[in-house]
């Protein structure tokens, strides 16, 4: 970003209050310019530089994802009437019909309003566990109609993508997926809510854009959801970066969703994760849980088992009561 004052004699008033706000800036042109090289800066603070009386002019200097920044749209579309946080659980696949009504019978009866579950997985083995495909997408729908839930799956690039997304309520893009733009703008076409879990290793600008790709193809919301990155020495599976949190809110109007299962890979870490993440204001969660986790089809390690997920909910309805809605 590029600001253009009246008088060079502003610049050190200028610089001071964008550093109080944590944001540097180079002097150039002799002080009657100030470069910012950040690209993304949050969008009260630019509102306060166009307020300011002695900036002329600001200009975008870096290709911005506009449609996903909250300078290019003030009210976003809210896939999460109701209840915030939002605890989304389920099977990590819904592995049988019967895992399916059974976890959505718990759920509705913990007065939560949407179920997950795998219906084709996007495993690192092609040897592993591949999912049910279409036929775990009906086991998901039915169980969710029968309970009065919504419903949330990763969708991959299949013939039946499009017939899986008939049957859900948000469609998810998992990290494996989020960097893959041909089957983003496909997914964008479907013209539904779309959860957009950060890849591997995505950096914050990688992420965002993978959000502009949805938008710009089609679809309504992005919902997007830290889910663990590499680090160099991760002491589970992933390391949670909490930071998304703060930096999705403050950057996009969209709801930021954590999913401490993946990040953690092992069930004594999800109800930390998960209560420090409603702490530093994520709109929800996302967890597995599975009626026999020893049983599971795939994740049985982080799976929580029913006693475990009603705990949970009743502390993270708590610890929501907290949170003011967006
Ligand atoms: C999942 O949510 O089931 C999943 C595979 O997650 P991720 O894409 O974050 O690994
Ligand atoms: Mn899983």
């Amino acid at each position: 970003m590029l600001i253009t004052l009246s008088e060079h004699s502003e610049a050190p008033r200028i610089q001071s209050w964008l550093i109080r706000e944590g944001v540097a800036s180079r002097l150039l042109d002799g002080g009657r310019l100030l470069l910012v090289d950040d690209p993304f800066i949050p969008h009260h603070l630019l509102r306060r530089v166009d307020a300011d009386p002695a900036v002329l002019r600001r200009e975008d200097t870096h290709d911005l994802p506009r449609r996903v920044l909250r300078s290019g749209i003030e009210e976003a579309e809210w896939p999460f009437p109701g209840r915030i946080p939002t605890l989304i659980a389920g099977p990590c696949s819904i592995d049988s019909f019967a895992v399916a009504d059974e976890t959505a019978h718990l759920l509705s009866s913990l007065q939560l309003g949407w179920m997950r579950g795998g219906t084709h997985k996007a495993r690192t083995s092609p040897y592993a566990f591949q999912g049910h495909g279409f036929r775990a997408a009906e086991w998901l729908r039915e169980a969710c109609d029968r309970h009065g839930l919504r419903a949330v799956s990763e969708v991959l690039d299949t013939p039946d993508m499009e017939a899986i997304a008939e049957l859900l309520d948000l469609v998810q893009v998992g990290a494996r997926q989020m960097h893959s733009f041909r089957f983003l703008q496909r997914v964008g076409a479907l013209e539904k809510p779309v959860l957009l879990k950060r890849g591997l290793s995505a950096t914050p600008e990688e992420w965002l854009w993978a959000a502009e790709y949805l938008l710009d193809a089609g679809a309504p919301s992005v919902v997007f959801c830290e889910r663990g990155i590499r680090t160099p020495a991760p002491l589970k599976r992933f390391t949670l970066d909490l930071q998304a949190i703060p930096f999705i809110r403050e950057m996009t109007p969209y709801p930021i969703f954590v999913d401490p299962s993946h990040a953690a890979g092992t069930t004594p870490y999800v109800a930390p994760l998960s209560l420090a993440a409603l702490a530093a204001g994520a709109h929800g969660l996302l967890i597995e849980c599975h009626p026999d986790p020893a049983k599971a089809c795939s994740d049985a390690l982080q799976a929580l088992d029913f006693d475990a997920l009603t705990d949970l909910a009743r502390r993270a309805q708590c610890l929501g009561k907290l949170e003011v809605t967006p």
